[in-house]
């Protein structure tokens, strides 16, 4: 057990998360942004890179997924104020919410309707793209839409793309590769919900059921994977890839922010939470939005109490040297999405300078907001996506924050605030399952 990085300081943090209480907690490592620009660990290029790669493949989405149309090909999701549910939280809570709450609807996102179908789906289009122009199917100036043609799909048809999923990264991962023609075969721990199994299945991908959690669904993928030349394996835990499809999210925020008259600067700062499982979604768009809005934006993880990976890998600086079961949880919880034992130690290490904290969550309390989001703004989540809704209420009623925000200066403006909570999936939920959260018991 991997206990050496447990120093006094985090003594009584580590009590907290062993008894499963919420706890919030402030990351000291956090770097002005001055000091990190000249050395970024993944450079700015790649990020307009992977942007420019996405927009050669809108041609072929317009083709293949017709949802996509209305907004050109381009796979990104509404950001939608929610002025019902900011007061309701503020009654239910007897609490005050700063400035305006809004909410990132990657629920609604096309193709995977979650928060994979940024990163995973620029994954295997980047695979894809790399196949076709090495074998002459396409050139960077072609009409994407071509690779739609049944020529296209049979030489795709030799590949194979595998993934370790507790089921989103799977659905996004299946849904997109058998689309293009690859064969597919996902990986999927016990905590993947049936009806995700079932989707895939419809969709001639290959189940691998595993009875254990999402570490070692990966592991035994990716094992799979490297005995065969032609297979790709997506790495949730280490993939720059999917960490850039993630990132291009940020200025896309910027343009929609602006078409709503709203400009960050420091008059009016960005606060953004972010349910975090492994770390690679929550991580490439905190990565993006402090390239794009510097020290105007704080970012906040959201983790449940029974997996609180990222922060036990931030706070010891063990990243995945150690697991939640080495403190005695359990990783059992309703948020599929974030079952995660083990965080990426890459996303660990290139987030520590540029995050504000994380804190935790019960998961009856993502049973609350799923129902009070769905009544007051009409909106369908999935208990993950929740997360986010309980860091505006600590962000004006905890002490350690209290202590962040005038540390960095922050008690004039702080009532400007454009707060945003990520809301990472919901829309492929089933009817009869979403009942059954909505009528969760408290
Ligand atoms: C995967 C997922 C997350 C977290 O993303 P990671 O890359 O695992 O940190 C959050 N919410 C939902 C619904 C997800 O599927």
């Amino acid at each position: 057990m991997a206990t050496n990085g447990i120093n006094m300081e985090n003594e009584s943090l580590m009590s907290q998360l062993k008894r499963y209480n919420e706890v919030f907690w402030i990351n000291n490592s956090l770097q002005p942004f001055q000091m990190l620009k000249d050395e970024l660990p993944i450079a700015e290029e790649k990020i307009s890179d992977a942007e420019k790669r996405l927009t050669r493949f809108s041609k072929y989405f317009i083709q293949e997924f017709s949802e996509t149309r209305s907004n050109g090909g381009i796979i990104d999701s509404e950001l939608t104020f929610i002025p019902n549910m900011q007061s309701h939280m503020e009654d239910r809570y007897n609490s005050k919410i700063n400035g305006k709450l809004f909410i990132k609807q990657d629920n609604n996102l096309a193709v995977a309707g979650s928060i994979k179908a940024r990163g995973g789906i620029y994954e295997v289009l980047k695979y894809a793209e790399h196949l076709a122009l090495e074998n002459g199917l396409i050139t960077k100036d072609s009409d994407y839409s071509e690779l739609s043609l049944q020529k296209s799909k049979d030489f795709f048809s030799q590949y194979t793309i595998q993934v370790g999923s507790t089921g989103n990264l799977g659905l996004s991962i299946g849904i997109m590769s058998a689309k293009i023609g690859f064969k597919v075969i996902v990986h999927m721990s016990n905590d993947a919900k049936q009806w995700k199994k079932d989707l895939l299945r419809s969709k001639g991908v290959k189940v691998i059921e595993y009875d254990s959690d999402y570490s070692f669904a990966v592991e035994n993928g990716r094992k799979l994977s490297e005995n065969d030349p032609k297979s790709h394996f997506v790495d949730d835990e280490n993939s720059e890839d999917l960490f850039l499809g993630y990132s291009v999210a940020a200025n896309r925020l910027k343009v929609q922010l602006e078409r709503q008259n709203i400009n960050i600067n420091q008059e009016t700062p960005l606060i953004v939470y972010l349910p975090c499982g492994v770390g690679g979604g929550p991580g490439g768009i905190a990565y993006g939005l402090k390239i794009t809005f510097g020290d105007n934006v704080h970012m906040f993880f959201a983790e449940p109490t029974h997996s609180p990976c990222m922060l036990l890998g931030l706070a010891t600086k063990l990243h995945d040297k150690i697991s939640v079961k080495d403190i005695g949880l359990d990783n059992k919880t309703i948020a599929d999405g974030l079952a995660v034992g083990k965080p990426s130690s890459f996303v660990g290490k290139t987030v520590e300078p540029i995050i504000s904290g994380i804190y935790t969550i019960e998961d009856e309390k993502l049973f609350n907001f799923l129902r009070d989001i769905k009544d007051t703004e009409n909106i369908k989540l999935e208990p993950s996506a929740c997360a986010g809704f309980s860091g505006p209420l600590f962000l004006s009623s905890n002490k350690a924050a209290k202590e962040y925000i005038s540390l960095h200066d922050l008690e004039k403006y702080i009532d400007n605030a454009i707060q945003i909570v990520w809301a990472t999936g919901g829309k492929l939920i089933p009817e009869k399952d979403y009942i059954s959260y909505y009528n969760m018991k408290k």
